[in-house]
């Protein structure tokens, strides 16, 4: 199914591309209380290599066993036009939402080159009465203004931005390939300017790191100062797979922190319930100061049949 795309080899971002051949873009959307009908993820695997990325696993899947493959081996999904138009007007009958960048950054390194994120949103801005959202961490987001502005006029669209912290040398072990916090402000701003529906995401929060109320605030600030028109947070979560591979992380950078990080997840991909409320407040208290909304993510499912707090990763 996966063919190489010829020797398209990314030397700055340490990743070779392979196409893979997908029967449609967009993927319905599975019995889970997620906030979204449809979610489209132009690519599999994501160069930006944050190493809490809840995604690796899913490498597994297409035979990478190592999570490093994760971000080196990424695939790039080509597919069919027509389909994805169907698709598209199907979500729109339904008036469910198409979640663009779920599992994957939509606009990671690789969109500059393979364009195929944009070329959704072509389909997008041609199809008036749709509801979208797309997540990211990549300033390239930008590029597509012209197509964002013509989508927003006609169809719901929300960009939501993810930015964990605005230290940009944590953010460098964190996220180390991701654009700087700075600059993913400046890309909101830039939307936020341009009358589109901007949301700061601060997914994940990192207990011991990024969840103290100096970044918490400087985040919701810098959020505001951008125009954003909310925000929402998650708290880490970590299955085990990523759970060995975050700790692998850790311990080069903040071994310190090992031991607290051992005993919060010792019984579960999640942290303790009480210590996920209390950073949860923590967020909607600073985020109320500052002058924003913001909610948690289970907040905004359209479903409550299960419990809060899942994850999903819907290709
Ligand atoms: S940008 Fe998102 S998808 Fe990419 S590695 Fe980071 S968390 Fe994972």
């Amino acid at each position: 199914m996966a063919a190489r795309l010829g020797d398209v080899i990314d030397e700055r971002h340490k990743a070779e591309y392979r196409e893979l051949r997908a029967a449609d873009l967009v993927n319905r959307r599975i019995a889970r209380p997620m906030p979204f009908g449809n979610t489209i993820n132009p690519y599999r695997g994501c160069s930006s290599g944050c190493v809490y990325c809840y995604a690796r696993y899913t490498h597994d899947f297409l035979g990478h066993n190592d999570p490093i493959e994760f971000e080196r081996t990424i695939y790039v999904k080509r597919g069919d036009p027509a389909r994805l138009r169907k698709s598209l007007e199907r979500a729109r009958r339904s008036r469910t939402l198409v979640a663009i960048g779920t599992a994957t950054d939509p606009y990671q390194a690789g969109e500059g080159r393979f364009a195929i994120t944009r070329g959704v949103l072509e389909a997008a801005a041609r199809l008036p009465g749709l509801r979208l959202s797309i997540t990211t961490k990549g300033t390239l987001v930008t590029r597509d203004l012209d197509l964002l502005r013509t989508i927003a006029d006609r169809s719901e669209l929300s960009v939501n931005f993810s930015i964990t912290t605005t230290d940009v040398d944590l953010a460098r072990k964190l996220e180390p390939r991701a654009p700087r916090p700075d600059l993913r402000f400046k890309a909101m701003r830039a939307l936020a300017g341009a009358g589109i529906t901007t949301r700061l995401f601060i997914m994940p929060v990192l207990p011991c790191l990024t969840d103290g109320e100096g970044n918490l605030r400087a985040l919701l600030t810098a959020a505001r100062d951008a125009g954003a028109d909310g925000a929402e947070c998650n708290v880490l979560f970590l299955r085990e797979k990523v759970r060995e591979f975050f700790f692998e992380s850790l311990s080069a950078h903040f071994p310190e922190l090992l031991p607290a990080y051992r005993e919060l997840y010792a019984r579960s991909a999640y942290v303790p319930r009480d210590t996920a409320r209390e950073i949860e407040a923590r967020v909607a208290r600073l985020a109320a100061e500052v002058g924003l909304t913001s909610r948690w993510r289970a907040d905004r499912s359209e479903t409550r049949t299960r419990p809060a707090n899942q994850l999903s990763l819907i290709w």
